[in-house]
């Protein structure tokens, strides 16, 4: 398997050459060159698997410069009952039943959040971490990775990559402006290659920060500074196996469909279902929900992409999809556009940067159903009624992006279809709106109770990347 840039670059690269990397040279995404179909054969074998043995068989079509015994200890590794908490990894929570529903259809939530830092996230970083640490010391290099968080990413990140050899990672947080319970999981860490640093300013001089280091190119490559941010591929194909997994617990013959209901921010996590879906997966739907950052919703109801100014984004109670562009919405755009490179170029960086957004033909908009795709929005007010209606009829508390992704999805139901909505964070996380809508505290995992009262490992830094330039180069 080869990967391509989606901006139409000539050069073909192997999986662990653009493991370690961002962009591909000509700013656009890596993709595989096409996605391998799944027979019916294949299907009915993969149904009896254990996730781990899943994940294998899933990664091995797009991975061949690992060799299969390596990559099936990397999988047996890191998806285990001792990190996500259950033997089936992503298991599923039935909420309506179809026999009692006026729509027929059974909907359940499909836990993606019980490891280490109760967020989705997990699910691809700690595969992630494992391999970056097999391939770094394939090639004796180490990797300082340099990231700038305001939650859920940085906190996965640094659990994925703590006392991993080889690799040390340098978050950059805004000082005071996390929520207490996400700095007590990052700032708790004792590990030695874990730097927590606090920015005195906001999330976005934070990412000012990361982004002036990483223009220095001479500082970049003397020093070995990379990220993980959502548009690595090695996250979005991890993610991809989920879907596999929750569709043969929902179902019991390949010849069922199912739709997935997706609380979307910068599109990885759903661009990871359209992957599923073109590799054949028995997909109906993929409901993509937001909150009252709508940028993707826009595009699914019009055909038009605007990204949105700071002045613009909302700051909302599920702030994990409070975004103002989806990073990796260029992945599914290159594939509507029937894999036009130009094309895709001239939207995303000519009509994206110079006019701020771009609009697709009437055929091509009209193409996004044939890709499955249905879309809404979601708001503070839906939040909160989506989150006590749970509570009452089911006696389960759902988080607040789990919400957005239950409200939308039960707007796309079809006829007997079961409806997955993925759980994207564990209620804990976002105690202050469970609060609001309960009027009690959201439970917590036994691991996590009074981690606010651990030790403490991190420094201050003003907003200034030359002192941030220096404390890299003094600890890496
Ligand atoms: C990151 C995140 C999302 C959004 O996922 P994308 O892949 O960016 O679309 C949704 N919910 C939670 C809890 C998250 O952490």
């Amino acid at each position: 398997m080869k990967y391509q840039s989606t901006r139409g670059h000539p050069e073909r690269r192997g999986f662990s050459d653009i493991l370690l990397e961002g962009l591909a040279p000509d700013g656009g995404l890596y993709l595989p060159t096409h996605y391998p179909r799944i027979d019916a054969a294949t299907l009915a074998r993969w149904r009896g698997l254990p996730y781990h043995e899943l994940a294998f068989e899933i990664l091995s079509l797009y991975i061949d410069d690992i060799p299969p015994a390596d990559l099936r200890e990397l999988t047996t590794r890191t998806y285990t009952a001792a990190v996500f908490g259950t033997p089936e990894i992503t298991p599923l929570k039935p909420l309506d039943r179809a026999a009692s529903s006026p729509e027929g259809v059974d909907v359940y939530l499909q836990a993606l959040s019980n490891g280490p830092t109760l967020a989705f996230k997990d699910m691809a970083m700690q595969l992630l971490g494992n391999l970056f640490e097999y391939e770094l010391a394939r090639r004796g290099e180490t990797l300082n990775i340099l990231g700038a968080t305001s939650g859920d990413t940085g906190s996965a990140a640094e659990y994925a990559m703590r006392g991993k050899k080889g690799v040390n990672v340098f978050m950059l947080s805004p000082n005071g402006r996390m929520s207490p319970f996400q700095q007590a999981q990052m700032f708790s860490l004792q590990d030695a290659n874990i730097h927590n640093i606090a920015i005195d300013g906001v999330f976005d001089d934070c990412q000012d920060i990361v982004k002036a280091v990483s223009n220095d190119l001479d500082f970049k490559r003397k020093h070995h500074i990379g990220t993980v941010n959502s548009i690595n591929w090695a996250r979005l194909l991890a993610q991809v196996v989920y879907y596999f997994a929750g569709y043969f617990q929902a179902t019991r013959s390949n010849d069922e469909s199912v739709s997935f209901a997706v609380p979307s921010g910068n599109f990885g996590n759903i661009c990871a279902g359209h992957v599923a879906r073109m590799m054949g997966l028995p997909i109906r739907y993929l409901v993509l929900a937001t909150n009252e950052n709508n940028v993707l919703d826009e595009f699914f109801r019009t055909g038009t992409y605007r990204v949105r100014g700071s002045a613009e984004t909302h700051e909302t109670s599920s702030p994990s999809m409070d975004i103002s562009k989806a990073s990796n919405f260029e992945r599914f755009v290159f594939d509507l556009l029937g894999r036009d490179g130009e094309r895709t170029k001239q939207l995303f960086k000519t009509e994206v940067e110079q006019r701020g957004s771009f609009s697709v033909s009437e055929d091509e908009f009209a193409n996004t159903a044939s890709f499955g795709f249905v879309s809404g929005t979601s708001t503070h007010a839906d939040r909160l009624a989506t989150i006590r209606d749970t509570y009452r009829r089911f006696g389960i508390v759902i988080d607040t992006h789990t919400a957005d992704g239950l409200k939308v999805g039960r707007e796309h139901l079809d006829w007997g279809v079961p409806m997955l909505v993925l759980e994207t964070a564990l209620p804990a996380k976002f105690a202050e709106t469970i609060v609001e809508a309960l009027g009690v505290q959201p439970d917590r995992p036994a691991a996590m109770r009074g981690i606010e009262d651990l030790p403490k490992r991190f420094v201050v830094m003003p907003v200034d990347t030359d002192a941030v330039k220096r404390y890299v180069s003094e600890h890496v």
